[in-house]
């Protein structure tokens, strides 16, 4: 299994960066986790939107699912004059009726004519080709998944965002590959309950209780500029496993 960064930033896209989404590959096919603001772009760095068979948004933050729109685009015309077949989208439930909201009924008929709804309950898991995802509520200000793919013998388990959580704990047990949020710079630790986010020392916390093998650090609040390094030291105090930094367009073998 293959997960590939396209995306590490909120709440907002610094220059030449992006917000969060993450390729996941395993047996020929693939699967997009969130789709915020610059994903779509780094997406075609890596592979096709043709080649997509899933899209998983954890949440209804703009950071997370923004270029959902631009995904539909290049769906509808991407191949112009042929469109492409409808693509499973997963999300929280209610989501399919939000996310066109704001658009007129041509355009939310458009828009809802390029997927094919699921919506994610917490405690359930779906099969989709190679891969097996579960799914578990985080602690965050609005209804978010945390999201457990398993495939070919691997297991990658993907925060979302969340502040200290026993599910996401639960669902990253034992996980080859926690790729988990550090929205609060170290030092801010005591704001996670109340913001519904973590440090990397809390996220080297959970990845320690989970005993998952490796950590990949993400989310990163985009204005306090990149605490990558001080992030790595703060999650390491935590976690006796490698921590690693997401990047743009680094990829991750599993
Ligand atoms: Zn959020
Ligand atoms: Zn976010």
């Amino acid at each position: 299994m293959r997960l590939t960064v396209l995306g590490r930033w909120s709440p907002y896209p610094p220059a030449a960066g992006a917000c969060p989404g993450y390729l996941v590959e395993a047996g020929g096919q693939s699967l997009l986790m969130d789709c915020g603001p610059g994903v779509l772009a780094n997406l075609q760095h890596v592979a096709s939107v043709f080649a997509l068979n899933a899209v998983v948004v954890t949440h209804l933050h703009p950071d997370h699912v923004l270029d959902l729109f631009a995904l539909k685009q290049a769906l509808e015309f991407g191949r112009f004059p042929e469109v492409a077949p409808p693509l499973r989208l997963f999300g929280p439930p209610g989501a399919f009726e939000a996310l066109p909201a704001w658009m007129d009924e041509d355009a939310r008929a458009a828009f809802r004519a390029r997927f094919q709804f699921f919506p994610i309950a917490g405690g359930t898991a779906a099969r989709l080709g190679p891969f097996v995802l579960r799914f578990g509520a985080t602690a965050h200000s609005l209804l978010c998944f945390a999201v457990r793919v398993e495939a070919e013998g691997r297991a990658i388990t993907y925060s979302a965002d969340t502040g200290p959580s026993a599910t996401v704990a639960g669902l990253a047990e034992g996980a080859d590959l926690f790729l988990c949020e550090n929205t609060l710079p170290p030092g801010e630790e005591a704001r996670a309950e109340a913001m519904g986010h973590l440090s990397a020392g809390q996220a080297g916390q959970i990845a320690a209780r989970a005993d998952a093998r490796r950590l990949l650090l993400t989310h990163f609040f985009t204005p306090a500029g990149d605490y990558a390094e001080e992030a790595t030291a703060a999650a390491a105090k935590e976690f006796g496993g490698q921590v690693l930094i997401a990047r743009e367009l680094d990829a991750h073998d599993i």
